[in-house]
């Protein structure tokens, strides 16, 4: 079935194939060049409303308090996936996320300003809520036409089934996830676990999981929920929307995200490319990659000018969440990091980790991998690339308690080869008032 006229499509990222196909057909890349398809929205249709008009339209959803609107997804849902119809919509309130002023660490980096988007601060505790959302209601939708779907399934490194498990389960549809065996936290191991998914943890790393999971969701009665399947890259745009919104629709100088499959980068580029060509935003910023050094294939491509790129199996680093070699999204991720004036950055285990406690110091709590990203900010200043007079957005992924386990060894300087600049363990002593008073004078003075 071709969609011709349709407002939005799957196409191939490749050019030289201009095939349409439904966003309610199963089918994850080009039959003729395998390479990712994406989704393309009618942008005439989009531009048939002016860019003050989306604006106030936004502006107004944004007052709801029920039904999909309220959802900061659903409130974008025609530059999301117009297709699905209200009545299939599984939300869970996703998006809508604060942008926390980090005005005491842009002082102390000499930065204009400095904002951190939490998209931690949702239903399963990360911005992978945002993808999940419209990929199960399109899922509801096509068991509800009648196709054939037994379940629907991922390969995680611990946020993407958590957030797959959330979804289906309250949409009451069967969910599978492959995890990497005691490769990702407890509250990630515990999340689809509670949420009644099947989960299957493989003596093997995210990469391995992911090449299982691609054979079995060959069969097309298993849906693949992974970032491969593009309707989950349109969820996440709105990461890009709703911070341009938050900004009055100022774009900021440079947006900087953690990176590992690298579908969330190539997500909140398109956003801003398409926000860019319907008139939304009038100009467009830097964008940042951040890799943890041990997991770094897209850093040593951007060395060597994007001329190749090379997989290689990723080393073990704290920001399990981006550990990954071989990522599935590296050639949309390119074109845009093209496009937006790219950088790519890594940071080293200690560098990730002493910049989470010097955020959580500023009244953050910072998971491992938006340490990786405030890292590589913090790096990009001593560079000199981030100029003073810039507004920086870093993009916080996942919230820091899921994380905890990082955050206490970090504090009790349990971590092998780290030394913690900014530890503050708790301070056993008797149940002793003077001693106690005792230790309040030598610490406050
Ligand atoms: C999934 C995830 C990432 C990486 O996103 P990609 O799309 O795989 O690059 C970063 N941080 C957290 C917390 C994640 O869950």
């Amino acid at each position: 079935m071709k969609a011709k006229n349709d407002k939005a499509w799957f196409q191939s990222i490749d050019e030289n194939f201009q095939d349409r196909y439904p966003l309610n057909e199963i089918i994850y890349r080009c039959p003729h060049s395998g390479e990712l398809l994406e989704v393309r929205h009618d942008l005439d249709s989009l531009k048939s409303k002016s860019p003050a008009q989306w604006q106030e339209l936004f502006a107004q959803r944004q007052m709801q308090a029920a039904g999909p609107f309220a959802s900061g997804v659903w409130s974008k849902k025609e530059w999301v996936c117009p297709v699905v119809e209200d009545r299939h919509i599984v939300s869970m309130g996703e998006g809508r996320t604060p942008l926390f002023n980090a005005a005491a660490l842009a002082q102390e980096t000499g930065i204009r300003r400095l904002w951190v988007k939490l998209c931690g601060n949702s239903h399963t505790g990360s911005f992978k809520d945002l993808g999940m959302t419209v990929l199960v209601s399109m899922v509801r939708q096509m068991i509800a036409d009648g196709k054939k779907i037994k379940a629907v399934a991922c390969a995680s490194t611990g946020d993407t089934s958590a957030a797959l498990a959330a979804y289906c389960a309250a949409a009451g549809i069967p969910a599978l996830v492959l995890l990497p065996k005691g490769k990702i936290s407890t509250a990630q191991l515990i999340q689809p676990i509670a949420n009644g998914a099947l989960t299957l943890a493989l003596d093997t790393d995210f990469d391995g999981c992911m090449k299982v999971v691609q054979e079995l969701t060959e069969s097309k009665e298993i849906y693949l929920a992974n970032s491969m399947n593009s309707l989950r890259v349109e969820g996440q745009k709105t990461v890009a929307m709703e911070v341009v919104q938050q900004l009055d629709w100022r774009v900021p100088d440079w947006i900087i995200v953690p990176g590992g499959n690298l579908g969330n980068v190539s997500a909140i580029g398109k956003g801003l490319l398409e926000m860019h060509e319907v008139g939304l935003i009038d100009r467009l910023p830097r964008l940042v990659c951040a890799q943890a050094q041990e997991a770094n294939p897209l850093f040593e491509s951007y060395q060597r000018s994007f001329e190749d790129f090379a997989a290689k199996p990723a080393n073990t680093t704290l920001a399990t969440a981006i550990q990954i070699g071989d990522p599935v999204s590296v050639r949309k991720a390119i074109k845009v990091l093209k496009r937006l004036d790219g950088i790519v950055e890594q940071a080293s285990e200690e560098e990730l980790a002493n910049a989470c406690a010097r955020a959580d110091g500023h009244g953050l709590f910072t998971c491992p991998q938006t340490g990786v990203a405030l890292a590589a900010f913090l790096k990009l200043v001593e560079k000199k690339e981030i100029k003073s007079q810039d507004e920086v957005v870093v993009i916080s992924t996942a919230h820091g308690l899921k994380f905890t386990d990082f955050k206490v060894r970090y504090h009790e300087q349990d971590l092998p080869g780290i030394a913690s600049r900014f530890a503050n363990p708790p301070v056993e002593i008797p149940a002793d008032v003077s001693i106690v008073r005792q230790k309040i004078d030598e610490h406050f003075g």
